[in-house]
């Protein structure tokens, strides 16, 4: 039987990216000492007492089918942290709760794109968005934020992309940003604003990392002038509340495109257990101490990598501004990212991510995820300093 064109180019036929991952994790499976800085999860596991209280609710009964938009507390509680950071008026209206930003991120390109529209995205990115667009049945079209402007993405290079094929339908961004640890400049957002509206075009906004900023505040596109009412704010409990497994996102946006989208969630999630989402009701109540808490290591970290760099002048650094990750520019080694990965972990046992694995604009890079406990982190970072070191030489 044959599968759809659909499906089976999600992947474009080409690697999805994580080659490397998966050789580090065969490895680590066999018995060998990997020290894994590849994937954004938390060292720590979720906090004891979210666990308890939706141990709790499930005790309780509340086991059967739940709203599928989400139940109300919990988009109001989303709908009044949104509105709380950005100032925009938010209400439960404006939520829907969906399994994780990821699809969040597939409703939000369902919205905004009919088959065959093109839909923007910015290189170097986070693995799934292209996808994620062709899950739709979109055609990616990539724009290039480059290592020399610090990965913020210009306005005439959007702008230039927009203009290069049919109108596009969508362009989704990322900040704090999955791979580059880049946060954009209020400059940045007012200019992918600006082609937004006028191109007439959807902000799909993936806010996931909103909890993880290091030297500013958070700030959301949606509160620029005239764009709440064409922007699509992806988010999500996973890395603000060590909580990947629990699997709650949302999209916030305009009522009458929530209400669209809540038929898609009839017809394929049928929403979240409500357990799930009462603990993620929980979860919320502790307010930005707890978030403050669960961000704090990485920004432990990232001090940590601003000590070790200043030690050395081969590697690079990208600004560090934010999310559980640093690039790094290893290019004084004459290597690619791919070749230094594969050979600093055949020569260290420490596995980091190919910048090429998030596309062109991130060759020559490698993305250091921040995920293991400091002293283990510091160790590890300083073999990656060495071992650069020692290829320049
Ligand atoms: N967006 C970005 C940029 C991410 O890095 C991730 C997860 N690594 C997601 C979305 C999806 O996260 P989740 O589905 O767990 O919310």
């Amino acid at each position: 039987m044959n599968i759809s064109t659909r499906i089976s180019s999600i992947n474009a036929g080409g690697s999805d990216g994580w080659d490397l991952y998966r050789r580090a994790r065969a490895l680590k499976e066999a018995g060998a000492p990997i020290v894994e800085l590849t994937i954004g999860e938390h060292d720590i596991r979720t906090a004891a007492p979210i666990l308890q209280s939706m141990h709790e609710v499930a005790l309780a009964g509340r086991t059967g089918y739940s709203a599928i938009q989400g139940i109300r507390p919990l988009r109001q509680s989303v709908a009044d942290r949104i509105a709380t950071a950005t100032g925009v008026p938010t209400t439960a209206d404006n939520i829907l709760i969906t399994p994780g930003g990821q699809f969040a991120l597939f409703s939000a390109h369902a919205a905004a794109c009919d088959p065959g529209d093109r839909a923007l995205y910015i290189d170097p990115y986070y693995a799934t968005y292209p996808g994620t667009i062709r899950s739709v049945g979109a055609i990616p079209a990539r724009v290039m934020a480059s290592a020399q402007s610090t990965f913020q993405p210009s306005a005439a290079d959007i702008e230039a992309v927009v203009k290069a094929g049919p109108p596009p339908r969508s362009l989704l961004i990322n900040s704090p940003n999955n791979p580059t640890g880049v946060v954009y400049s209020r400059e940045t957002f007012e200019g992918i604003a600006r082609v937004c509206t006028d191109n007439d075009i959807w902000l799909i906004s993936d806010e996931v990392y909103d909890t993880q900023v290091w030297d500013s505040a958070h700030l959301s596109p949606r509160a620029l002038p005239g764009m709440a009412e064409r922007t699509l704010v992806v988010g999500s409990l996973s890395k603000s509340h060590a909580m990947t497994g629990s699997r709650v996102g949302w999209v916030c946006g305009p009522a009458e495109v929530i209400a669209a989208m809540t038929d898609l969630a009839t017809n394929t999630t049928y929403g979240l257990p409500e357990y799930i989402q009462a603990a993620a009701v929980f979860a919320l109540a502790q307010g930005p101490d707890f978030e403050a808490e669960i961000a704090a290591p990485f920004r432990r970290r990232r001090d940590i990598v601003i000590d070790l760099l200043a030690r050395q002048n081969v590697v690079k650094a990208v600004p560090m501004q934010g999310a559980m990750y640093v690039m790094l520019d290893i290019r004084a080694t004459g290597l690619s990212g791919d070749a230094f990965a594969e050979a600093l972990l055949d020569a260290t046992q420490i596995a980091v991510m190919p910048g090429e694995s998030f596309g062109t604009a991130a060759a020559g890079h490698i993305r250091v995820a921040m995920t293991v406990e400091d002293a283990t982190f510091a160790e590890a970072l300083a073999q990656v300093l060495a071992f650069a070191g020692k290829l320049a030489a």
